[in-house]
């Protein structure tokens, strides 16, 4: 069974969660990934502060 839609599946998710979830962590993984350049962003500019 699925465990997302409880459709009848062999496997945890059927075929179509299983293509949302995918989409879905991609879309985490770009989240992430914007959010630690942030971090690198606001670094930067904190030892630039330090520096001065
Ligand atoms: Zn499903």
């Amino acid at each position: 069974m699925c465990i997302r839609c409880h459709a009848e599946t062999e496997t945890e998710l059927c075929t179509y969660c299983a293509t949302l979830t995918r989409i879905e962590v991609e879309r985490g993984f770009l989240h992430l990934e914007s959010y630690l350049r942030k971090w690198a962003a606001f670094e930067r500019w904190l030892e630039r502060r330090v520096a001065v």
